[in-house]
């Protein structure tokens, strides 16, 4: 394997990993206008919750997106004490919320 396999390699690897590359497989479902909006959301969030968000996006937990909704709520902030302490009980959300 010579020094460009390699990279290749490595590029491959990585971007497997990477939070924009997993977006961009987690938008097939979505229309193109969607795609851009969801786009633009994700940049605003932190990187530490970006693999949450596309877990998210694919669909396959309604706790989860609970959880990210009331982790955008709470400013991104100190996220388990927030949401516990929640004070909004007329939100829809609050009986399903997490960390309680
Ligand atoms: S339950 Fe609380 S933290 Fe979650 S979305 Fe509603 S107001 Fe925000």
């Amino acid at each position: 394997m010579d020094k460009t396999d390699k990279m290749n390699t490595a590029r491959k690897a990585r971007s497997k990993t990477n939070p924009d590359a997993l977006l961009e497989k987690a938008l097939d479902s979505f229309t193109l206008s969607q795609r851009e909006t969801i786009r633009e959301r994700f940049k605003s969030i932190p990187v530490s919750f970006r693999r949450r968000y596309i877990k998210v996006l694919k669909g396959k937990s309604r706790p989860l997106a609970v959880e990210s909704f009331c982790c955008e709520c709470m400013g991104w902030g100190k996220v388990p004490e927030e949401i516990k302490n929640c004070t909004s009980p007329a939100c829809s959300l609050y009986l399903y919320r997490p960390y309680q």
